[in-house]
């Protein structure tokens, strides 16, 4: 497997997102906005992020692994280098997850939440493998962020009632599941397998990205497959910047920042 990334921050702040491959692994992590609340952890997102990502290429190295399993110790592994924070804070730091490994004569993959990996087959068709729990919960709280342009201070209030909210339902079953301390998390993730044979690409993203399709809706999948080819993940990620520049206060596409932090591995054979 080749694997070419990127990975560009959406604003003045760190970037929240970690990216890593391997001639066997691609694996994407987009932290969660904290929207500015304590989290209980000194450390803070990118350090939880990235210390996640190098665990999970550690731990996922065996191909007798199973993706679950690899994220579960991956996650217990991360909590015991930092049991002086409060890892009990409902605003622990934690990530989506995407993985896609290449093993023997098939592709697995898994996703936990909103980062997908998607499949350009042989013949051009794409197949989207995505966790959209997170979109099911507090319609009302989510509408409201909507309601106000970004950069305002209604919208800054109503994001930071909205994490708040979805604190108290984060990994739980009524809820929506995510890696953050809790390696109970890994046992809510989608994973399945395909075979190499049948993929001519992949792309393994964090939403940063599939919002050109999925929000903004000015690509398709194939357009995002032609521009990899063509120009890679930074051509990409630059098209994501360009369009969003276009809107910058979200009225347009109403948002939670005006530019996410945009990821994206793409995966050839
Ligand atoms: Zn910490």
């Amino acid at each position: 497997m080749r694997v070419c990334f990127d990975s560009v921050g959406g604003g003045a702040n760190p970037n929240e997102d970690w990216v890593g491959g391997s001639p066997a692994l691609a694996v994407v992590l987009d932290g969660l906005s904290t929207a500015g609340l304590s989290t209980g952890c000194r450390h803070g997102v990118p350090w939880f992020v990235a210390h996640l990502g190098g665990h999970l290429m550690a731990t996922l190295a065996d191909p007798s692994v199973t993706l679950a399993d690899g994220l579960a110790s991956a996650l217990e592994r991360v909590a015991a280098i930092h049991p002086e924070c409060d890892l009990a804070n409902p605003g622990t730091p934690s990530a989506t997850v995407a993985v896609l490994r290449q093993r023997y004569g098939v592709l697995d993959y898994l996703v936990l939440a909103d980062s997908p990996v998607v499949f350009e087959g042989t013949s051009g068709d794409h197949t989207v493998i995505t966790d959209l729990r997170v979109d099911e919960v507090l319609p009302e709280l989510r509408a409201e962020v909507e309601r106000h342009e970004t950069h305002t201070s209604g919208h800054r209030e109503a994001l930071q009632r909205l994490v708040l909210a979805q604190r108290q339902v984060r990994n739980t079953p009524e809820g929506y599941w995510v890696a953050g301390t809790n390696p109970e998390a890994a046992r809510h993730c989608i994973t399945g397998s395909v075979k190499i044979g049948d993929v001519r690409s992949a792309a393994v993203m964090s939403d940063g990205v599939s919002r050109l399709v999925t929000e903004y809706r000015t690509a398709t999948w194939e357009h995002v497959f032609s521009t990899l080819r063509d120009y890679g993940p930074s051509g990409l990620i630059a098209t994501v910047r360009k369009t969003e520049a276009t809107d910058p206060t979200g009225k347009r596409w109403p948002r939670y920042k005006s530019g996410d932090d945009a990821t994206v591995a793409y995966c050839r054979w």
